[in-house]
């Protein structure tokens, strides 16, 4: 792979780009590249959520969340069932626009960007921002092979057979699924295990070259053992990777994650933000009483 901090970052389509491939330039918020020779200073944060709101009809969900997710980490979101966690994560890749009669307000930044920034395509917002779902879903008629080249493919991510070679056999083996599955690559994508198959769908958004990688509770449809391959891979890959997870498994919360963000829901009924901070102090030294009520299991 690549050096990841060298590579654009959301690409911002304008018409002049489209037509001529001209730099937009001026784009309110838009990364701009240093100067030759310049250095870039580490980024810590690699996304900035402010006063996010988010509405399904008239029903507010998640209510004015705040929070900072550092890069090259994973962050936990964990709550009760029902307080905004899988929404607040569609927020971070603009999936939850999708859903008829939705909408949000506030601000989400990845490196400085307001992803919600008119000039900026959802479409680069949810390459750069990759998500993997509860369900492992692979494309059903497609083999393994296929379901990692396909979508680069159609993105325009790798031209020709021996760079798709090259892409697949890197995005299995970072996925930890390659030894597995490198003498079936023909064979269909749901023909593997429920573990082999996220591990898959894992190694499918890899191919996009996202920067972060949203994870809505990934293990919850595998057994034991296929969970800790999940994890482990999660561990390994946080090292090129800013991983968010939503997870209701307070152990994998634990056992897995830097920072842990605990939501529950307000008189409303919108999910809000209780506190945030390292993992290791969330669950034993918890600033909020609401919190230190969850995680020793008194509700939720
Ligand atoms: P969590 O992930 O914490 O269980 P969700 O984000 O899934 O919570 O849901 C938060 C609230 O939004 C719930 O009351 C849920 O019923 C509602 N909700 C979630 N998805 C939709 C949807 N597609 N349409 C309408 N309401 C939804």
């Amino acid at each position: 792979m690549t050096t990841r901090s060298e590579e654009p970052l959301l690409t911002v389509e304008t018409p002049e780009m489209s037509e001529s491939g001209a730099d937009p330039g001026g784009v309110p918020g838009a990364r701009q590249e240093p100067a030759a020779g310049s250095v870039r200073p580490p980024t810590e944060v690699a996304m900035t959520v402010r006063d996010l709101s988010a509405w399904y009809g008239q029903r507010r969900a998640v209510r004015e969340i705040s929070l900072d997710i550092n890069a090259r980490a994973i962050t936990a979101i964990i709550g009760p069932s029902g307080s905004g966690k899988s929404t607040l994560l569609r927020c971070l890749d603009r999936m939850h626009e999708v859903v008829p009669g939705a909408r949000s307000s506030g601000q989400v930044l990845y490196q400085g960007v307001d992803i919600y920034d008119p000039m900026i395509e959802p479409a680069a917002v949810r390459r750069t921002i990759g998500m993997v779902f509860q369900q492992p879903n692979p494309f059903p008629t497609m083999t393994i092979y296929d379901n990692v080249a396909a979508p680069a493919r159609f993105n325009g991510v790798v031209k020709g057979k021996a760079a798709e070679d090259d892409l697949v056999q890197r995005c299995l083996t970072r996925a930890a699924l390659w030894n597995e599955v490198k003498d079936k690559l023909r064979h269909g994508g749901t023909s593997l295990s429920g573990g082999q198959q996220q591990r898959l769908c894992i190694a499918r958004a890899l191919a996009l070259e996202p920067k972060v990688l949203l994870m809505d509770e990934p293990c919850s449809a595998l057994d034991p053992v296929a969970t800790l391959q999940v994890e482990e891979l999660m561990s390994h890959l946080k090292a090129d990777y800013t991983i968010v997870i939503v997870t209701h498994n307070m152990q994998q919360a634990s056992r897995v994650s830097d920072a842990t963000a605990f939501l529950t829901m307000g008189e409303d009924r919108a999910g809000y933000l209780v506190e945030v901070g390292p993992t290791s102090e969330i669950f034993t030294s918890p600033k909020q009483q609401l919190t230190e009520d969850y995680i020793s299991g008194r509700f939720g």
